[in-house]
């Protein structure tokens, strides 16, 4: 498979470097053997995450620079407005922080306590900002998300037949809305197609019920429809956004993915008026003023620009042909991961690569700290180490799938990079019958993946 150039060329370049074999295995015991304690200074590849951590352009720098700095009716807010009412045909645009601002100050105003919440997948902010307005969040993706070895085009899908007898089980009154995530993030950054967002919409009018989108990653999911939907194959990028949101009623966004800023989010809301009255009640308090919700007038400005650059074909071409190269050097070495990848990641499957460790040694752990340890590569654990203990019993719960992600940040490495991770990963396979599991020494009552302590097992 052929690397797609960049369509860009470097003027501005960060320094990286790469520590020693012995001063890595250091770093790793000083920090428990947990990748978020290691600074990232002491990161050769950062793979941890592709929120936030893209790289800005020539002309959202120079936004930066005419950022209006008033307090209310700021330029840059105008023009995030213009952008919303452009690429996605809404009326009102709320800036918010991030994403999960954007669930807080929307959410409340629309989910009732006991109410359910159907998504193909919530994001787990998605989910927590749900439970905390008092809704009930469940997930109907298609069954083919769950076989990492199945490839088809559209594994974010919702499972329609299901959202249906859900609906009916629970009754329409008390389905407080339906979430469509895009790309299905959860899923492996697995696409949802217009097809199946269209029959999502005629259940959601069918009961009458709300239809929001998570648009974190709605441009890789264009991209995605044009690419594997017939009837999208000569639409542009442009117009696959626009038939996507028609059939939302409002949208909730982390700006810090496909529209590349390093902060920022937005809550976009087709029509209804009173919606975006409550919302804005909710924003005053928690984020600010309306027209700059917890941003800078700076940051406005560039999240206006991003949001067209993110939905440039050009890039979306060299950023989902990043990842499938990627995909296609790991695929040659025989390393099995989650196919087809995902639009922002590749899910390394460690129980396919270590089936000598058992879940409760964590094996998409043990391949997490390997990477750092053979090539100061970082990323993180999706799996058993990650979902946690039972709360009731307090026993280790035992996830579906242990992946490991390797989440690719924008216009921030190159194919060299890509063919050094996948040569690491080479390595490792060559001897993954010696990884060894890990054991957890501490760890917080919830949440324990982001603080705490293990050692490996089998070392005295
Ligand atoms: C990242 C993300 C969020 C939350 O956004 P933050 O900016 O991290 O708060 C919500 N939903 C999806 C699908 C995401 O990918």
């Amino acid at each position: 498979m052929r690397y797609i150039p960049e369509p860009y060329r470097i003027k501005m370049v960060e320094p990286i470097r790469m520590l020693t074999r012995e001063e890595r295995e250091i770093r790793l015991q000083e920090a428990k053997y947990n990748v978020f304690n290691i600074r990232s200074d002491d990161v050769y590849i950062d793979l941890l995450t592709d929120s936030g951590t893209g790289a800005m352009s020539d002309r959202q720098w120079a936004g930066m620079m005419m950022g209006d700095e008033a307090y209310a009716g700021s330029r840059g807010y105008f023009k995030v407005l213009d952008a919303v009412r452009d690429l996605f045909g809404y009326t009102y645009a709320q800036p918010v922080h991030q994403g999960r601002a954007a669930e807080q100050v929307l959410f409340p105003n629309l989910i009732k306590p006991g109410q359910t919440v159907i998504s193909n997948m919530h994001f787990d902010t998605t989910r927590a900002h749900v439970e905390l307005a008092g809704g009930i969040a469940v997930d109907r993706v298609v069954p083919e998300a769950m076989d990492t070895a199945h490839s088809a085009p559209f594994k974010g899908n919702m499972d329609v037949a299901a959202l249906e007898r859900t609906i009916q089980e629970t009754g329409a009154a008390n389905v407080a809305l339906i979430i469509m995530t895009i790309t299905n993030n959860s899923a492996g950054g697995q696409p949802v197609s217009i097809a199946n967002i269209r029959e999502t919409r005629a259940i959601a009018d069918r009961y009458g019920i709300r239809m929001i989108i998570d648009a974190a990653r709605f441009a890789e999911n264009a991209y995605f429809v044009k690419m594997r939907e017939p009837e999208f194959k000569d639409a542009s990028i442009r117009d696959i956004v626009r038939e996507t949101f028609r059939y939302g009623d409002a949208f909730t966004m982390s700006a810090k993915k496909d529209a590349i800023v390093n902060m920022g989010g937005l809550v976009g809301i087709r029509e209804d008026s009173d919606l975006y009255e409550n919302v804005k009640k909710l924003t005053v308090p928690f984020e600010g003023f309306v027209t700059y919700g917890g941003l800078s007038g700076r940051d406005l400005e560039a999240l206006a620009i991003g949001l067209y650059e993110g939905t440039e074909e050009s890039w979306l071409r060299f950023r989902i042909g990043q990842i499938e190269y990627l995909g296609a050097k790991l695929q040659e070495a025989g390393i099995p991961f989650q196919t087809p990848v995902g639009g922002h990641a590749v899910f390394l499957d460690a129980k396919a690569l270590l089936p000598h460790i058992p879940y409760h040694e964590f094996p998409a752990q043990a391949l997490t700290l390997e990477l750092y340890r053979e090539g100061g590569i970082r990323c993180c654990d999706i799996g058993s180490y990650m979902l946690g203990n039972d709360p009731k019993t307090g026993k280790q719960l035992q996830a579906e799938f242990e992946f490991c992600r390797l989440a690719i940040p924008r216009r921030v490495y190159t194919q060299a990079h890509m063919d050094y991770i996948a040569d690491v990963m080479t390595d490792i396979r060559d001897r993954a019958a010696a990884i060894m599991g890990y054991r957890i020494t501490w760890e917080p009552p919830v949440l324990r993946h982001f603080t705490a302590h293990l050692e490996p097992l089998g070392i005295a």
